[in-house]
Protein backbone atom coordinates (compact mmCIF):
# COMPACT_ATOMS: atom_id res chain seq x y z
CA UNK A 1 0.00 0.00 0.00
CA UNK A 2 1.61 3.32 -0.93
CA UNK A 3 1.42 6.20 1.09
CA UNK A 4 -0.15 9.40 -0.06
CA UNK A 5 1.25 12.62 1.14
CA UNK A 6 0.07 16.36 1.26
CA UNK A 7 1.28 19.89 0.83
CA UNK A 8 1.91 22.22 3.66
CA UNK A 9 -0.57 25.50 3.10
CA UNK A 10 -1.11 28.01 5.35
CA UNK A 11 -0.32 26.02 8.34
CA UNK A 12 -2.40 22.83 7.04
CA UNK A 13 -1.69 19.87 5.25
CA UNK A 14 -3.78 19.92 2.53
CA UNK A 15 -4.51 17.94 -0.74
CA UNK A 16 -4.28 20.01 -4.21
CA UNK A 17 -7.53 21.08 -5.73
CA UNK A 18 -6.41 19.04 -8.96
CA UNK A 19 -7.28 15.87 -6.96
CA UNK A 20 -4.15 14.66 -9.10
CA UNK A 21 -0.99 13.08 -8.23
CA UNK A 22 1.95 11.71 -9.03
CA UNK A 23 4.08 8.55 -7.63
CA UNK A 24 8.08 8.94 -6.78
CA UNK A 25 10.05 5.74 -7.19
CA UNK A 26 13.38 4.54 -6.27
CA UNK A 27 15.53 4.75 -8.95
CA UNK A 28 17.70 1.70 -7.76
CA UNK A 29 14.73 -0.26 -8.09
CA UNK A 30 11.41 1.49 -9.78
CA UNK A 31 9.41 -1.31 -8.16
CA UNK A 32 9.48 0.19 -5.33
CA UNK A 33 7.68 3.28 -5.02
CA UNK A 34 8.32 5.54 -2.30
CA UNK A 35 5.52 8.07 -2.07
CA UNK A 36 2.26 9.35 -3.64
CA UNK A 37 2.23 13.64 -4.16
CA UNK A 38 0.16 15.85 -5.01
CA UNK A 39 0.25 17.23 -8.32
CA UNK A 40 -0.28 20.63 -7.09
CA UNK A 41 -1.40 23.45 -9.45
CA UNK A 42 -1.38 27.16 -10.38
CA UNK A 43 -4.69 27.56 -7.65
CA UNK A 44 -2.39 25.64 -4.87
CA UNK A 45 0.72 27.97 -5.87
CA UNK A 46 -1.63 31.22 -5.14
CA UNK A 47 -3.27 29.61 -1.72
CA UNK A 48 0.31 28.94 -1.01
CA UNK A 49 1.92 32.57 -1.68
CA UNK A 50 -1.55 34.29 -0.30
CA UNK A 51 -0.32 32.28 3.03
CA UNK A 52 2.83 33.46 2.73
CA UNK A 53 1.75 37.09 2.36
CA UNK A 54 -0.52 36.86 5.27
CA UNK A 55 1.87 35.07 7.42
CA UNK A 56 4.96 38.41 6.53
CA UNK A 57 3.89 41.01 9.23
CA UNK A 58 4.58 38.89 12.04
CA UNK A 59 6.86 37.28 11.10
CA UNK A 60 8.90 40.00 9.72
CA UNK A 61 8.35 41.71 13.46
CA UNK A 62 9.15 39.05 15.42
CA UNK A 63 13.21 40.01 16.71
CA UNK A 64 15.49 38.01 14.21
CA UNK A 65 17.05 36.53 17.11
CA UNK A 66 14.21 35.13 18.21
CA UNK A 67 13.48 33.45 14.52
CA UNK A 68 16.89 32.11 15.45
CA UNK A 69 15.73 30.33 17.88
CA UNK A 70 13.13 28.56 15.74
CA UNK A 71 16.06 27.59 13.29
CA UNK A 72 17.94 26.49 16.15
CA UNK A 73 15.08 23.96 17.16
CA UNK A 74 14.98 22.91 13.53
CA UNK A 75 18.88 22.06 13.76
CA UNK A 76 18.43 19.90 17.04
CA UNK A 77 15.17 18.01 14.85
CA UNK A 78 17.41 17.49 12.03
CA UNK A 79 20.03 15.88 13.97
CA UNK A 80 18.08 13.31 16.19
CA UNK A 81 16.43 12.53 13.05
CA UNK A 82 19.42 12.72 11.01
CA UNK A 83 19.69 8.89 10.11
CA UNK A 84 15.66 8.55 8.99
CA UNK A 85 16.39 11.22 6.69
CA UNK A 86 19.40 10.04 5.30
CA UNK A 87 17.82 6.66 4.71
CA UNK A 88 14.56 8.03 3.06
CA UNK A 89 17.24 10.30 1.08
CA UNK A 90 18.92 7.04 -0.28
CA UNK A 91 15.90 5.37 -1.15
CA UNK A 92 14.41 8.41 -3.08
CA UNK A 93 17.62 9.95 -4.61
CA UNK A 94 19.52 7.58 -4.68
CA UNK A 95 22.78 8.51 -3.24
CA UNK A 96 24.87 5.96 -0.99
CA UNK A 97 23.84 6.36 2.64
CA UNK A 98 27.36 8.14 3.37
CA UNK A 99 26.66 10.71 1.13
CA UNK A 100 22.93 11.23 1.84
CA UNK A 101 24.22 11.51 5.87
CA UNK A 102 26.49 14.11 4.55
CA UNK A 103 23.30 15.77 2.46
CA UNK A 104 21.48 16.16 5.82
CA UNK A 105 24.18 17.22 7.45
CA UNK A 106 24.68 20.00 5.36
CA UNK A 107 21.55 20.66 5.91
CA UNK A 108 21.95 20.74 9.74
CA UNK A 109 24.99 22.88 9.51
CA UNK A 110 23.37 25.86 7.92
CA UNK A 111 20.41 25.68 10.26
CA UNK A 112 22.77 26.45 13.09
CA UNK A 113 24.96 28.15 11.39
CA UNK A 114 21.55 30.75 10.39
CA UNK A 115 20.42 30.48 13.71
CA UNK A 116 23.67 32.39 14.74
CA UNK A 117 22.86 34.93 12.03
CA UNK A 118 19.81 35.55 13.93
CA UNK A 119 22.12 37.46 16.73
CA UNK A 120 24.44 38.72 14.34
CA UNK A 121 23.20 40.35 10.88
CA UNK A 122 25.79 42.75 10.61
CA UNK A 123 25.47 45.79 9.07
CA UNK A 124 28.16 48.59 9.00
CA UNK A 125 28.08 51.45 11.94
CA UNK A 126 30.58 54.18 10.50
CA UNK A 127 31.42 58.15 11.01
CA UNK A 128 29.51 60.24 9.23
CA UNK A 129 31.29 63.43 7.33
CA UNK A 130 29.30 65.57 8.77
CA UNK A 131 29.50 66.26 12.36
CA UNK A 132 26.92 65.18 15.23
CA UNK A 133 25.09 62.54 13.02
CA UNK A 134 25.04 58.95 12.93
CA UNK A 135 24.94 56.53 10.40
CA UNK A 136 24.43 52.73 10.06
CA UNK A 137 23.28 50.12 7.82
CA UNK A 138 21.23 47.44 8.53
CA UNK A 139 19.37 44.37 6.75
CA UNK A 140 16.13 44.03 5.92
CA UNK A 141 13.55 41.05 4.44
CA UNK A 142 12.22 41.40 1.29
CA UNK A 143 8.98 39.40 1.51
CA UNK A 144 7.91 36.70 -0.20
CA UNK A 145 10.79 34.11 -1.40
CA UNK A 146 10.07 31.65 -3.82
CA UNK A 147 12.27 28.35 -3.75
CA UNK A 148 12.85 25.94 -6.00
CA UNK A 149 14.92 23.10 -6.10
CA UNK A 150 16.65 20.09 -7.69
CA UNK A 151 17.17 16.67 -6.41
CA UNK A 152 20.48 16.14 -6.22
CA UNK A 153 20.91 17.64 -2.55
CA UNK A 154 16.85 16.95 -1.69
CA UNK A 155 17.82 18.30 2.38
CA UNK A 156 20.78 20.26 1.82
CA UNK A 157 19.80 22.55 -0.61
CA UNK A 158 16.62 23.69 0.37
CA UNK A 159 17.76 24.33 3.85
CA UNK A 160 20.96 26.63 2.27
CA UNK A 161 17.74 28.68 0.53
CA UNK A 162 15.47 28.30 3.17
CA UNK A 163 17.34 28.94 6.69
CA UNK A 164 18.55 31.98 5.20
CA UNK A 165 15.53 33.27 4.03
CA UNK A 166 13.49 32.50 6.92
CA UNK A 167 16.14 34.43 9.32
CA UNK A 168 16.17 37.38 7.63
CA UNK A 169 12.41 37.60 8.13
CA UNK A 170 11.02 36.25 4.64
CA UNK A 171 8.37 33.96 4.25
CA UNK A 172 8.89 31.14 1.41
CA UNK A 173 6.95 29.15 -0.85
CA UNK A 174 8.84 25.86 -1.15
CA UNK A 175 8.84 23.64 -4.42
CA UNK A 176 11.11 21.15 -4.59
CA UNK A 177 11.83 18.92 -7.67
CA UNK A 178 9.24 16.41 -8.69
CA UNK A 179 12.06 13.31 -8.51
CA UNK A 180 12.52 13.98 -4.43
CA UNK A 181 8.94 15.15 -2.97
CA UNK A 182 9.54 12.67 -0.38
CA UNK A 183 12.31 14.38 0.96
CA UNK A 184 11.40 17.75 1.40
CA UNK A 185 7.91 16.33 2.99
CA UNK A 186 10.14 15.24 5.71
CA UNK A 187 12.40 18.48 5.93
CA UNK A 188 8.92 20.53 6.05
CA UNK A 189 7.26 18.43 8.52
CA UNK A 190 10.45 18.92 10.75
CA UNK A 191 10.11 22.50 10.39
CA UNK A 192 6.38 22.71 11.52
CA UNK A 193 7.91 21.04 14.79
CA UNK A 194 10.58 23.26 15.34
CA UNK A 195 7.47 25.91 15.13
CA UNK A 196 7.73 27.99 12.34
CA UNK A 197 4.21 29.68 12.26
CA UNK A 198 1.77 28.73 10.20
CA UNK A 199 2.30 30.49 6.83
CA UNK A 200 5.57 31.18 7.00
CA UNK A 201 7.06 27.86 5.65
CA UNK A 202 4.55 26.72 2.62
CA UNK A 203 5.44 23.55 0.58
CA UNK A 204 3.83 23.04 -3.36
CA UNK A 205 4.80 20.12 -4.60
CA UNK A 206 4.24 19.32 -8.70
CA UNK A 207 5.63 20.11 -11.81
CA UNK A 208 8.02 22.87 -12.54
CA UNK A 209 5.96 24.00 -15.52
CA UNK A 210 2.84 24.25 -13.44
CA UNK A 211 3.91 25.14 -10.14
CA UNK A 212 7.16 26.43 -10.60
CA UNK A 213 5.80 28.73 -13.43
CA UNK A 214 3.11 29.78 -11.31
CA UNK A 215 5.60 30.97 -8.57
CA UNK A 216 8.26 32.71 -10.78
CA UNK A 217 5.00 34.68 -12.36
CA UNK A 218 2.86 35.50 -9.12
CA UNK A 219 3.62 39.55 -8.74
CA UNK A 220 3.42 39.14 -4.63
CA UNK A 221 6.85 36.81 -4.61
CA UNK A 222 9.94 39.29 -4.98
CA UNK A 223 12.58 36.67 -4.50
CA UNK A 224 13.30 33.60 -6.40
CA UNK A 225 16.00 31.67 -5.45
CA UNK A 226 16.40 28.61 -8.06
CA UNK A 227 18.77 25.65 -8.22
CA UNK A 228 18.99 23.02 -11.58
CA UNK A 229 19.80 23.14 -15.20
CA UNK A 230 21.33 26.55 -16.65
CA UNK A 231 18.58 26.32 -19.49
CA UNK A 232 15.71 26.27 -16.61
CA UNK A 233 17.92 29.27 -14.56
CA UNK A 234 17.59 31.60 -18.15
CA UNK A 235 13.94 31.04 -18.74
CA UNK A 236 13.25 32.09 -14.69
CA UNK A 237 15.83 34.85 -15.44
CA UNK A 238 13.38 36.04 -18.52
CA UNK A 239 10.54 35.66 -16.87
CA UNK A 240 11.07 37.24 -13.78
CA UNK A 241 13.00 40.01 -15.36
CA UNK A 242 9.82 41.45 -16.40
CA UNK A 243 8.46 42.08 -12.70
CA UNK A 244 12.64 43.16 -12.08
CA UNK A 245 12.54 40.25 -9.29
CA UNK A 246 16.03 39.23 -7.66
CA UNK A 247 16.90 36.57 -8.45
CA UNK A 248 19.86 33.89 -7.57
CA UNK A 249 20.71 30.92 -9.37
CA UNK A 250 22.66 27.91 -8.96
CA UNK A 251 23.54 25.99 -12.11
CA UNK A 252 25.30 23.63 -14.08
CA UNK A 253 29.01 23.29 -13.62
CA UNK A 254 31.80 21.34 -15.71
CA UNK A 255 34.31 21.22 -12.86
CA UNK A 256 38.00 19.88 -14.04
CA UNK A 257 40.56 18.64 -11.94
CA UNK A 258 44.66 19.89 -12.95
CA UNK A 259 46.90 16.97 -12.12
CA UNK A 260 50.53 18.47 -11.98
CA UNK A 261 53.82 15.94 -13.03
CA UNK A 262 54.79 16.77 -9.33
CA UNK A 263 51.66 15.72 -7.96
CA UNK A 264 50.54 12.97 -5.40
CA UNK A 265 49.14 10.65 -7.94
CA UNK A 266 47.70 8.30 -5.25
CA UNK A 267 46.30 11.41 -3.28
CA UNK A 268 45.01 12.57 -6.89
CA UNK A 269 43.49 9.28 -7.89
CA UNK A 270 41.51 9.58 -4.20
CA UNK A 271 40.12 12.96 -5.00
CA UNK A 272 39.38 12.44 -8.81
CA UNK A 273 37.39 9.44 -8.09
CA UNK A 274 35.65 10.70 -4.61
CA UNK A 275 34.52 13.88 -7.15
CA UNK A 276 33.65 12.08 -10.35
CA UNK A 277 31.61 8.92 -9.30
CA UNK A 278 30.84 9.78 -5.90
CA UNK A 279 26.66 10.62 -5.62
CA UNK A 280 27.07 9.07 -9.31
CA UNK A 281 28.74 11.97 -10.66
CA UNK A 282 25.01 13.71 -10.49
CA UNK A 283 26.47 16.85 -8.14
CA UNK A 284 27.07 20.43 -9.97
CA UNK A 285 30.61 20.45 -8.22
CA UNK A 286 31.46 17.18 -9.58
CA UNK A 287 34.17 16.67 -11.29
CA UNK A 288 33.80 15.52 -15.14
CA UNK A 289 37.38 16.80 -16.64
CA UNK A 290 40.88 15.79 -15.65
CA UNK A 291 43.33 17.87 -17.33
CA UNK A 292 47.00 15.78 -16.97
CA UNK A 293 50.27 17.13 -17.69
CA UNK A 294 51.34 14.55 -20.43
CA UNK A 295 53.75 13.34 -18.63
CA UNK A 296 51.93 11.72 -15.70
CA UNK A 297 49.05 10.84 -18.02
CA UNK A 298 49.68 7.03 -18.59
CA UNK A 299 50.51 6.41 -14.47
CA UNK A 300 47.58 8.38 -13.47
CA UNK A 301 45.14 6.28 -16.40
CA UNK A 302 46.61 3.36 -14.73
CA UNK A 303 45.23 3.99 -11.47
CA UNK A 304 42.33 5.66 -11.91
CA UNK A 305 40.97 2.40 -14.28
CA UNK A 306 42.33 -0.13 -11.85
CA UNK A 307 40.47 1.27 -9.06
CA UNK A 308 36.95 2.65 -10.50
CA UNK A 309 36.97 -1.08 -12.02
CA UNK A 310 36.54 -2.39 -8.30
CA UNK A 311 33.66 0.65 -7.84
CA UNK A 312 30.42 -1.56 -6.40
CA UNK A 313 27.17 -0.87 -8.00
CA UNK A 314 23.97 -1.14 -6.28
CA UNK A 315 21.17 0.13 -3.51
CA UNK A 316 22.49 3.21 -1.82
CA UNK A 317 20.79 2.25 1.10
CA UNK A 318 23.42 -0.96 1.15
CA UNK A 319 26.67 0.20 3.16
CA UNK A 320 29.32 -1.82 1.08
CA UNK A 321 28.10 0.21 -2.16
CA UNK A 322 30.34 2.81 -3.91
CA UNK A 323 28.18 4.03 -6.96
CA UNK A 324 24.01 4.36 -6.64
CA UNK A 325 21.76 4.92 -9.52
CA UNK A 326 21.47 7.68 -11.73
CA UNK A 327 18.11 9.48 -11.03
CA UNK A 328 15.67 8.65 -13.71
CA UNK A 329 15.48 6.88 -17.02
CA UNK A 330 15.91 10.26 -18.82
CA UNK A 331 19.47 10.56 -17.17
CA UNK A 332 20.27 7.09 -18.08
CA UNK A 333 19.41 7.92 -21.75
CA UNK A 334 21.08 11.51 -21.47
CA UNK A 335 24.32 9.90 -20.36
CA UNK A 336 23.89 6.80 -22.46
CA UNK A 337 23.78 9.29 -25.58
CA UNK A 338 27.15 11.34 -24.19
CA UNK A 339 28.68 7.24 -24.54
CA UNK A 340 28.18 7.79 -28.09
CA UNK A 341 29.46 11.38 -28.60
CA UNK A 342 32.59 10.39 -26.45
CA UNK A 343 33.20 7.16 -28.66
CA UNK A 344 33.59 9.64 -31.46
CA UNK A 345 35.97 12.04 -29.67
CA UNK A 346 38.40 9.98 -27.19
CA UNK A 347 39.21 6.46 -26.41
CA UNK A 348 36.98 4.84 -24.25
CA UNK A 349 38.77 3.37 -21.25
CA UNK A 350 36.28 2.09 -18.98
CA UNK A 351 32.61 1.38 -18.57
CA UNK A 352 30.29 3.31 -21.22
CA UNK A 353 27.29 1.14 -20.59
CA UNK A 354 24.28 0.98 -18.42
CA UNK A 355 24.97 -1.88 -15.66
CA UNK A 356 22.21 -4.63 -15.69
CA UNK A 357 23.27 -7.04 -13.81
CA UNK A 358 20.84 -9.16 -11.79
CA UNK A 359 18.81 -6.40 -9.59
CA UNK A 360 20.49 -4.03 -11.03
CA UNK A 361 18.40 -4.20 -14.13
CA UNK A 362 15.70 -2.83 -12.05
CA UNK A 363 17.39 0.46 -11.66
CA UNK A 364 19.04 3.16 -13.62
CA UNK A 365 22.35 2.18 -13.39
CA UNK A 366 25.12 3.37 -15.30
CA UNK A 367 28.88 1.96 -15.13
CA UNK A 368 31.73 4.26 -14.42
CA UNK A 369 33.07 5.28 -17.27
CA UNK A 370 36.57 7.43 -18.33
CA UNK A 371 37.50 8.62 -21.52
CA UNK A 372 41.43 9.46 -22.02
CA UNK A 373 42.68 11.61 -25.21
CA UNK A 374 40.17 14.03 -24.84
CA UNK A 375 40.49 17.47 -26.37
CA UNK A 376 39.36 20.84 -24.16
CA UNK A 377 36.39 21.60 -26.95
CA UNK A 378 35.29 18.56 -27.47
CA UNK A 379 31.39 17.85 -26.35
CA UNK A 380 31.95 15.51 -23.84
CA UNK A 381 34.48 18.23 -22.27
CA UNK A 382 32.42 21.35 -22.46
CA UNK A 383 28.67 20.11 -21.73
CA UNK A 384 27.49 18.84 -18.20
CA UNK A 385 27.08 15.30 -18.57
CA UNK A 386 25.63 14.90 -15.07
CA UNK A 387 26.34 11.04 -14.75
CA UNK A 388 29.53 9.11 -14.12
CA UNK A 389 31.61 10.04 -17.00
CA UNK A 390 34.94 11.67 -16.42
CA UNK A 391 37.54 13.22 -19.42
CA UNK A 392 40.80 12.83 -19.14
CA UNK A 393 42.48 15.85 -21.36
CA UNK A 394 46.07 16.18 -21.56
CA UNK A 395 48.10 18.90 -21.58
CA UNK A 396 51.65 20.23 -21.96
CA UNK A 397 52.10 22.33 -18.76
CA UNK A 398 50.36 24.72 -16.59
CA UNK A 399 49.52 27.52 -18.50
CA UNK A 400 47.58 24.96 -20.88
CA UNK A 401 45.85 23.29 -18.61
CA UNK A 402 44.50 27.00 -16.90
CA UNK A 403 43.89 27.98 -20.71
CA UNK A 404 41.60 24.21 -20.83
CA UNK A 405 40.50 24.46 -17.50
CA UNK A 406 39.32 28.38 -18.10
CA UNK A 407 37.60 27.33 -21.52
CA UNK A 408 34.18 26.64 -20.98
CA UNK A 409 30.84 28.14 -20.04
CA UNK A 410 30.82 27.29 -16.43
CA UNK A 411 32.98 28.56 -13.69
CA UNK A 412 31.62 26.10 -10.36
CA UNK A 413 34.79 24.38 -8.93
CA UNK A 414 38.40 23.46 -9.62
CA UNK A 415 41.44 21.66 -7.88
CA UNK A 416 44.59 21.16 -8.39
CA UNK A 417 47.21 18.41 -7.39
CA UNK A 418 51.07 19.74 -7.41
CA UNK A 419 53.41 19.83 -4.54
CA UNK A 420 54.56 23.27 -5.66
CA UNK A 421 53.50 25.63 -3.53
CA UNK A 422 53.97 28.82 -6.31
CA UNK A 423 51.76 26.64 -8.48
CA UNK A 424 49.21 25.85 -6.16
CA UNK A 425 48.99 29.92 -5.55
CA UNK A 426 48.99 30.59 -9.43
CA UNK A 427 46.22 28.57 -9.85
CA UNK A 428 44.49 30.11 -6.73
CA UNK A 429 44.47 32.92 -9.08
CA UNK A 430 44.17 32.27 -12.24
CA UNK A 431 41.19 29.47 -11.87
CA UNK A 432 37.92 30.81 -13.47
CA UNK A 433 35.62 29.24 -10.61
CA UNK A 434 33.78 30.25 -7.21
CA UNK A 435 35.60 27.10 -5.31
CA UNK A 436 38.78 26.44 -5.88
CA UNK A 437 40.64 23.40 -3.95
CA UNK A 438 44.37 22.60 -3.76
CA UNK A 439 45.19 18.79 -3.12
CA UNK A 440 41.55 17.42 -2.65
CA UNK A 441 39.03 17.12 -5.16
CA UNK A 442 36.08 19.12 -6.98
CA UNK A 443 33.56 18.23 -3.64
CA UNK A 444 33.62 19.33 -0.08
CA UNK A 445 31.94 22.57 0.00
CA UNK A 446 31.58 23.92 3.94
CA UNK A 447 28.37 26.04 4.52
CA UNK A 448 29.99 28.58 6.07
CA UNK A 449 32.00 29.44 3.24
CA UNK A 450 30.26 31.62 0.04
CA UNK A 451 28.90 28.86 -2.42
CA UNK A 452 28.47 29.49 -6.03
CA UNK A 453 29.69 29.77 -9.56
CA UNK A 454 31.25 32.26 -12.36
CA UNK A 455 29.94 32.26 -15.77
CA UNK A 456 26.76 30.34 -16.82
CA UNK A 457 27.09 28.64 -13.45
CA UNK A 458 25.26 31.37 -11.92
CA UNK A 459 24.52 35.25 -11.97
CA UNK A 460 26.63 36.50 -9.25
CA UNK A 461 24.92 35.33 -6.17
CA UNK A 462 26.30 33.19 -3.16
CA UNK A 463 24.68 30.59 -1.07
CA UNK A 464 26.02 29.98 2.29
CA UNK A 465 28.27 31.91 4.97
CA UNK A 466 27.05 35.49 5.17
CA UNK A 467 26.76 36.26 1.25
CA UNK A 468 23.59 34.28 1.27
CA UNK A 469 21.78 36.57 3.15
CA UNK A 470 22.58 38.96 0.18
CA UNK A 471 20.14 37.77 -1.80
CA UNK A 472 17.25 37.29 0.71
CA UNK A 473 17.73 40.94 2.33
CA UNK A 474 17.57 44.72 1.20
CA UNK A 475 19.96 47.32 2.60
CA UNK A 476 18.67 50.03 4.15
CA UNK A 477 21.29 52.87 5.18
CA UNK A 478 19.89 55.22 8.31
CA UNK A 479 21.67 58.73 8.80
CA UNK A 480 20.45 60.25 12.26
CA UNK A 481 21.23 64.14 12.60
CA UNK A 482 21.43 64.93 16.22
CA UNK A 483 23.05 68.49 15.61
CA UNK A 484 19.48 70.39 15.73
CA UNK A 485 19.92 72.06 12.51
CA UNK A 486 19.92 71.42 8.27
CA UNK A 487 23.02 69.64 7.48
CA UNK A 488 23.77 69.45 4.21
CA UNK A 489 26.23 66.15 2.85
CA UNK A 490 28.68 67.28 0.02
CA UNK A 491 27.84 71.16 0.60
CA UNK A 492 28.08 72.31 4.21
CA UNK A 493 31.14 69.96 4.83
CA UNK A 494 33.30 71.51 1.79
CA UNK A 495 34.04 74.71 3.42
CA UNK A 496 37.05 74.04 5.15
CA UNK A 497 38.52 72.24 2.86
P1 LIG B 1 16.05 21.30 -13.42
O1 LIG B 1 16.44 22.63 -13.93
O2 LIG B 1 15.44 20.34 -14.36
O3 LIG B 1 15.00 21.43 -12.22
C1 LIG B 1 15.28 22.16 -11.05
C2 LIG B 1 13.96 22.60 -10.42
O4 LIG B 1 13.31 23.52 -11.29
C3 LIG B 1 12.96 21.46 -10.20
O5 LIG B 1 12.23 21.72 -9.02
C4 LIG B 1 12.07 21.58 -11.42
O6 LIG B 1 10.78 21.02 -11.24
C5 LIG B 1 12.00 23.08 -11.57
N1 LIG B 1 11.63 23.56 -12.88
C6 LIG B 1 11.77 22.91 -14.08
N2 LIG B 1 11.31 23.70 -15.07
C7 LIG B 1 10.87 24.85 -14.50
C8 LIG B 1 10.30 26.04 -15.01
N3 LIG B 1 10.09 26.23 -16.30
N4 LIG B 1 9.97 27.03 -14.14
C9 LIG B 1 10.21 26.88 -12.82
N5 LIG B 1 10.73 25.76 -12.28
C10 LIG B 1 11.08 24.77 -13.11
O7 LIG B 1 17.36 20.69 -12.73
P2 LIG B 1 17.56 19.27 -12.02
O8 LIG B 1 16.56 19.11 -10.94
O9 LIG B 1 17.64 18.20 -13.05
O10 LIG B 1 18.98 19.47 -11.32
C11 LIG B 1 20.20 19.23 -11.94
C12 LIG B 1 20.89 20.53 -12.31
O11 LIG B 1 21.07 21.31 -11.15
C13 LIG B 1 22.29 20.34 -12.89
O12 LIG B 1 22.46 21.20 -13.98
C14 LIG B 1 23.19 20.76 -11.75
O13 LIG B 1 24.47 21.21 -12.13
C15 LIG B 1 22.39 21.84 -11.12
N6 LIG B 1 22.82 22.09 -9.76
C16 LIG B 1 23.54 23.22 -9.49
C17 LIG B 1 24.02 23.48 -8.21
C18 LIG B 1 24.79 24.73 -7.92
O14 LIG B 1 24.89 25.09 -6.75
N7 LIG B 1 25.35 25.42 -8.90
C19 LIG B 1 23.79 22.53 -7.11
C20 LIG B 1 23.02 21.37 -7.50
C21 LIG B 1 22.55 21.17 -8.78
P3 LIG B 1 10.48 19.51 -11.72
O15 LIG B 1 11.37 18.63 -10.91
O16 LIG B 1 9.04 19.37 -11.38
O17 LIG B 1 10.78 19.45 -13.18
Amino acid sequence: MTDTFQMFIAGEWVDSVSGQTFDSLNPADRRDVVGRFQAGTNADAGMAIRAAEMALPRWKATPAPKRGEILYAFAELMRDNKERLSRAMSREMGKVLAEARGDVQEGIDIAYLMAGEGRRMFGDTVPSELPDKWAMSIRSPIGIVGIITPWNFPVAIPCWKMMPALVAGNTVVFKPASDTPHCATLVVELMEQAGFPPGVVNLVTGSGAEVGNAIVDSPDVKVISFTGHTSTGKSISERAAKRLKRVSLELGGKNAVVVMRDADLDLATDGILWSAFGTTGQRCTACSRVIVEKRVVEPLLEKLEARAKKLRLGSGLDEKVDVGPLINPAALDKVGSYIDIGRTEGELVLGGTPATDGDLQYGNFFSPTIFSGVMPMDRIAQEEIFGPVLSVIPVDDYDSAVTALNQTRYGLSSAIFTRDANTAFRAMRDFETGIVYVNAGTTGAETHLPFGGWKETGNGHREAGHAALDSFTEWKSIYVDFSGRLQRAQIDNQEQL
